[in-house]
C-alpha cells in the first residue's frame, strides 16, 4: 500500500481557539476527507479496478491518520473539560473524542494493522472454493446446501467453503494481538472492551442483554431444532446430523424446507418499486435515492448490498444491490431502504459531525424491522398487492417462519458475539475448540469428527469487520421494541402514515444529537430490553 503525503496536522493556532472554532476546523477537515473517501468507496464497489481500490485504501489510511493525531485528541479533551453550555457543541466534541480515541496508535502500528487487514480482505475477495477440481462461487455452495440430498456432495461443499478460514486464521490472530497491544497501551483490558466503549456501549450491558436473549431463546430453539433434525435425519438417511446438513454454511438462517416460499407471490413487481411504495405509505419519498442507486448485477461490481449517505447531508443517499427476481432481494431491498429512509430523514440543520444515525445498531434496527415486512401477510396483501386468497393460505406458515428466523439468527448471533469476545480476551487459547464449544452450546450443532481448523475465521465478519456483530443482535432486539411501540401507539405499522411520521420525527430527524440510550428511552418509553422479543418467541 502506498502512503501519500506527509502526516497531516491541524495548525497549532486553532487549538487555542474557543471550542466552537476547534469543532469548526475539525468538521471541515474530516468532512472533506470523509466525503472523498465515500466517493472513492462507491467507485471501488461499482467499478472495481486496481486504481479505484488504491484510491479507496489511500483515503482510508489518510482519514485514520488525521483522526490518530494525538494533539487533536488532546485539544478535544481539553475543550470537553471546559464548562460548555451549548449541548450540541458538547455532543459534537464527545462524538469527536470517541472517533479520535479509536485511532490513537503509532505510525508503525497503523501501517501494520492496515497491511494485515488489506491482505486478509484481498484473500477473501480472491478466494474461490474448489471441489474435485471444480471452482465454486458462493452461490454454487448455497445452491448445493439448499438443494442437494447427497451427504457426500454437501460435505465437500461445506469443507470447501471453510478452507478460507485456515488460510487467514494466523493473520487474523496476529491482527488481534496488534489491536490488543494498541488498546492495552491506552489503558483498556483488550481491543474488544475498548471498541465497545468507544461505540458508547459497555461490555457488561452487552453481555447482560446476550444472557437475557439466551434464556429466552434456548428452550424454544431446542424444541424447534428437534423437529428440524427429525425431518433432516429422514431426508438424508442419517442418525447423526453433521454441520453440512443445514441450509447454509453457518446455520444462520432458516432452512427453506421449514417455511413457505414467496418467490411466486413477489414476481409481479420489482423489489425497487415495492420498496418505494412501502416507504411512500409512511410519507418517506425514496424515488431520488433509487435514481442515484446502482441496483442490478453486472460484471466488475460488488456482489453485496449496502446503503451510503455520500456527503452526509441526506441529499446523495445511494443503495448498491444486485437485485434478482424472488423474495431474497425484496427482503434485502426493504432492509437497505430502511437505512436510506433514516439517512434522508435527518434534519438538514443537524451539524455534519452529528448528521448520521444515532448508532450503528439503531439504523440496523430500522433496516431489520423493514426487511422483516417481506414475510408479513399484511404487507403482502396491502403493499405487494398479492392475491388475498394466496396470502391467507400461507399466513400461518409465514408468521411461524418469521418467529423461527429470529430464533435461528439469535442462536447464531450468540455464537459470534461470545466467540469474538473470547478471541480478544485470549487470542492464544485453542480457538478451534472454543468455536465448536460455542456452536454446540448455542446452535446445538455438533463439531464434525475430522476438522481442518480455522472454521471460525471463515466467517468474514470475524476477519474483516471487528467488534461489529453485536450490532445485529441489538438491532434485532430494538426492531422488536420499535415495532411494538408503533403497534401500541397507532394500532398498526404497515402502511400506517402516523407510524412513519412518528419514526421520522422522533427517531430519524435528530441524527446523533442524542446518545442512543436516551433516544431509545425517549422514543419507546423504556430502556432497550428483550421484553418485546419475548412475546413471539414464547408463542
Ligand atoms: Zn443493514
Amino acid at each position: 500500500m502506498t502512503i501519500i503525503g506527509a502526516p497531516p496536522t491541524v495548525r497549532d493556532e486553532s487549538m487555542d481557539q474557543a471550542p466552537h472554532r476547534l469543532v469548526g476546523v475539525l468538521e471541515k477537515r474530516l468532512r472533506g476527507l470523509e466525503v472523498d473517501f465515500h466517493r472513492a468507496y462507491w467507485e471501488s464497489q461499482t467499478s472495481a479496478s486496481p486504481e479505484s481500490e488504491r484510491r479507496r485504501a489511500e483515503l482510508e489510511l489518510e482519514l485514520r491518520r488525521v483522526k490518530g493525531d494525538p494533539r487533536v485528541l488532546a485539544a478535544v479533551k481539553a475543550a470537553l473539560d471546559e464548562p460548555l453550555h451549548d449541548a450540541v457543541l458538547r455532543r459534537q466534541l464527545e462524538v469527536l473524542r470517541l472517533s479520535l480515541s479509536a485511532n490513537q496508535m503509532s505510525e508503525e502500528q497503523r501501517a501494520r494493522i492496515v497491511d494485515l487487514s488489506s491482505a486478509i480482505e484481498n484473500e477473501f475477495a480472491s478466494y474461490r472454493a474448489v471441489v474435485d477440481g471444480r471452482t465454486l462461487s458462493d452461490n454454487d455452495i448455497d445452491a448445493i446446501l439448499t438443494s442437494s440430498d447427497d451427504s457426500v456432495e454437501r460435505e465437500s461443499a461445506w469443507r470447501a467453503s471453510k478452507a478460507i478460514g485456515a488460510l487467514v486464521a494466523e493473520r487474523v490472530i496476529e491482527l488481534v494481538r496488534e489491536r490488543n497491544r494498541v488498546a492495552r497501551a491506552l489503558g483498556w483490558s483488550d481491543h474488544y472492551a475498548m471498541s465497545l466503549e468507544l461505540q458508547e456501549l459497555t461490555e457488561a450491558a452487552v453481555v447482560e442483554l446476550l444472557d437475557q436473549l439466551d434464556c429466552l431463546t434456548a428452550a424454544p430453539f431446542e424444541r424447534w431444532k428437534a423437529l428440524l433434525d427429525e425431518r433432516l435425519g429422514s431426508r438424508f438417511g442419517v442418525r447423526e446430523l453433521q454441520p453440512w446438513h443445514y441450509d447454509d454454511p453457518f446455520f444462520q438462517s432458516l432452512p427453506r424446507d421449514g417455511r413457505p416460499s414467496l418467490d411466486g407471490l413477489l414476481s409481479g413487481t420489482s423489489a425497487e418499486t415495492l420498496s418505494v411504495q412501502t416507504f411512500a405509505r409512511w410519507g418517506i419519498d425514496l424515488t431520488a435515492v433509487m435514481s442515484r442507486s446502482d441496483l442490478y448485477p453486472r460484471p466488475g461490481k460488488s456482489q453485496h448490498a449496502f446503503c451510503l449517505d455520500v456527503d452526509r447531508t441526506g441529499a446523495d443517499v445511494r443503495i448498491l444491490a444486485n437485485v434478482a427476481p424472488g423474495e431474497r432481494w425484496v427482503e434485502v431491498m426493504l432492509h437497505e431502504s430502511g437505512h436510506a429512509a433514516y439517512d434522508v430523514s435527518i434534519d438538514p440543520n443537524v451539524p455534519y459531525l452529528l448528521h448520521r444515525p444515532a448508532h450503528t445498531f439503531v439504523t440496523e434496527a430500522i433496516a431489520i424491522m423493514t426487511g422483516r415486512l417481506a414475510r408479513e401477510p399484511g404487507w403482502l396483501r396491502g403493499v405487494a398487492l398479492a392475491p388475498t386468497r394466496d396470502v391467507d393460505e400461507i399466513a400461518d406458515g409465514l408468521e411461524r417462519a418469521a418467529v423461527d428466523q429470529s430464533l435461528v439468527f439469535a442462536r447464531w448471533g450468540l455464537v459470534m458475539v461470545h466467540f469474538e469476545r473470547a478471541l480478544y480476551a485470549d487470542p492464544e487459547q485453542d480457538l478451534d475448540a472454543r468455536w465448536w464449544e460455542l456452536v454446540e452450546r448455542f446452535q446445538l450443532v455438533r463439531a464434525p469428527g475430522r476438522r481442518s481448523g480455522g472454521e471460525w475465521a471463515a466467517k468474514v465478519h470475524v476477519s474483516t469487520t471487528p467488534v461489529y456483530y453485536h450490532n445485529y443482535l441489538l438491532g434485532e432486539v430494538l426492531a422488536s421494541q420499535l415495532r411494538a411501540t408503533c403497534e401500541r401507539l397507532f394500532g398498526g405499522f404497515v402502511g400506517v402514515p402516523e407510524a412513519g411520521r412518528f419514526l421520522a420525527e422522533s427517531l430519524f430527524k435528530g441524527g446523533a444529537l442524542m446518545p442512543w440510550n436516551q433516544l431509545v428511552e425517549a422514543v419507546t418509553g423504556r430502556r432497550l430490553s428483550v421484553e418485546d422479543v419475548a412475546a413471539p418467541v414464547a408463542a
